[in-house]
């Protein structure tokens, strides 16, 4: 508890017990509200237009569009929308760096360049944290707490493994894929850029990666400590564009890899478009994560558990736990205790220190969130969301759960992609194992119980590349992340994520 929330708990207190005030002051409910705390923005730099960043040089692009902060409806600035001769042009760049560079440049050389990425980056921490935040809506303390100190952590992991690959797979023979293709989506900008960006240059290729359209800052910004740290020319090329200049990458035939996250939808696309080809492929696609909560779980902590796993980025997660199956004897009270922590988390500025819940990416998500949220009251689903005021401009959505879902409801099924949580019920493990897998997704899961055994018997049953017990969304670089399923398929993390970029 923070000094303002003690003292602001402690008044409220006081007025209440009418031990201070007047008697009038005292029957009345006291409001407390956090005083503004926001982020200084003077220490950033955003340019009004960014071009592209193609061997190690900003050209031009021949059309730009806007890029908007979501939680004002104000545009921040232009970015370059990539052509497919663009694109052409950036993996011809690749090529070139590949070719006379980057696969002749010493191992240990190369990870002097990522360390050199990393520690720039650090120093810049702040202002990229503030940029994450003005430019996708989430909360600042998350940007500041986990996107940014994550993207670093992998280009310092990754950096370690450079010139120790042959011991990371020893007795092999390989050798680096050669120019690879980076599609990421607009959730966590700078941490997806990471996870891809880092293993490809530890592993010797070359790189060309596109950002999402509503994301495109903080990529750009990467491509300034791209270049104050010296990585030879072309050797990473950053690009912003819209779907068609995903497609121009997938398609190109001097692209050896593809490396996509986002949409399961689009990646059914680019799995047909690489069929065919001897294109390597990884897809980090959507989720329906199953959070489970037994009996003799630590409430408490498991409710927190909740909390993180589907409000966390305004559910803005392909992990988030947006299915939370609750054993039978304690749905009341996970559900009274749910109700009351809802009550208390902030909606507003992300760019507030004291803000949980940011602004929604974009019109775009705000209304497909709206569609998935009406569904499940037009199928009988029964609504919470906590009494607050949203903030009159911008996107916001409350933090909102439904009671009385059924599996087959739109909302137990789909992916909302936002802070909307299912509420389901099971009474044995077996029934919770098979509701859990009853997806077409296979990204997730968290359990919540005090028994070993019950964890390992659940980890093993549920098809879920990742499962977290007594805990949720925590990530490591060292540690390997990817799906089952729908989910798709290929690991990011750990040295599972450096063998993807090797043909061995
Ligand atoms: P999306 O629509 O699939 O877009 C992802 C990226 O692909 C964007 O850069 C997008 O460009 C581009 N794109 C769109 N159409 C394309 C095409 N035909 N060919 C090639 N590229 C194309 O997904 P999103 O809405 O941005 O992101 C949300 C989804 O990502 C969710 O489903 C979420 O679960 C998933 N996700 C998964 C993971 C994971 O690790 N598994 C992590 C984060 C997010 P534009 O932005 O210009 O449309
Ligand atoms: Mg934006």
């Amino acid at each position: 508890m923070t000094f303002r929330e003690k003292s602001a708990a402690l008044h409220s207190v006081r007025s209440a017990n009418g031990s201070t005030g007047s008697s009038s002051a005292a029957s009345k409910k006291p409001v407390w509200e956090y005083a503004p705390s926001p982020e200084a923005k003077d220490h950033i730099e955003i340019k009004p237009q960014y071009d592209l960043f193609i061997n190690g040089k900003w050209q031009k692009a021949k059309k730009y569009f806007a890029t908007v902060n979501p939680a004002t409806e104000e545009k921040i600035s232009e970015a370059a929308l990539a052509s497919k001769d663009d694109v052409n042009r950036a993996v011809l760049s690749a090529e070139r760096a590949y070719n006379k560079v980057w696969s002749k440049t010493p191992p240990k050389e190369r990870a002097k360049y990522i360390f050199r990425i990393a520690r720039i980056m650090q120093e810049k921490a702040r202002e990229f944290a503030v940029i994450e935040t003005m430019d996708g809506g989430k909360p600042i303390k998350e940007s500041k707490s986990v996107d940014v100190p994550l993207a670093l952590a992998h280009f310092f992991y990754y950096a370690g493994w450079a010139d120790k690959l042959k011991y990371a797979f020893p007795n092999s023979a390989f050798s680096p894929v050669g120019v690879v293709g980076q599609i990421i989506p607009w959730n966590f900008p700078l941490l997806m850029a990471a996870w891809k960006i880092a293993p490809a240059l530890a592993c010797g290729n070359t790189v060309v990666i596109k950002s999402a359209e509503t994301t495109p800052l903080t990529l750009y910004k990467l491509a300034e400590v791209i270049q104050e740290a010296g990585l030879p020319e072309g050797v990473v090329n950053i690009i912003s564009g819209a779907g068609e200049t995903g497609a121009a990458i997938v398609n190109h035939p001097k692209i050896q890899k593809i490396a996509f996250t986002g949409s399961t939808e689009v990646g059914k696309l680019i799995m047909r478009s690489v069929a065919g080809t001897d294109k390597k492929l990884t897809l980090e696609l959507g989720g329906k994560a199953a959070n489970i909560i037994f009996e003799d779980a630590p409430i408490d902590q498991a409710v927190e558990g909740i909390v993180n796993g589907i409000y966390f980025n305004q559910g803005h997660v392909c992990c988030a736990g947006s299915r939370l199956f609750v054993q039978e004897s304690v749905k009341n009270l996970v559900v009274k205790k749910l109700k009351h922590r809802l009550r208390s988390l902030r909606v507003g500025d992300p760019l507030d220190k004291n803000t949980d819940v940011g602004a929604i990416n974009s019109k775009m998500q705000l209304n497909k969130i709206t569609e998935l949220v009406n569904s499940g009251i037009e199928e009988g689903c029964s609504i919470y969301q906590p009494e607050c005021e949203l903030p009159k401009r911008g996107y916001f959505f409350k933090p909102t759960f439904f009671t009385n879902v059924a599996q087959s409801n739109r909302i137990a099924q789909e992916e909302i992609f936002g802070p909307v949580l299912s509420v389901l019920t099971f009474r044995t493990p077996r029934e919770a194992i098979e509701k859990a897998n009853n997806t077409q997704y296979g990204l997730s899961a968290g359990i919540w119980t005090d028994k070993g055994s019950k964890i390992f018997k659940m980890v093993g049953a549920i098809k879920a590349g990742v499962v977290w017990s007594n805990t949720y969304n925590k990530f490591n670089p060292a540690s390997p992340f990817g799906g089952y399923k729908e989910s798709g398929f290929g690991r990011e993390g750990g040295l599972q994520g450096l063998k993807e970029y090797l043909k061995f």
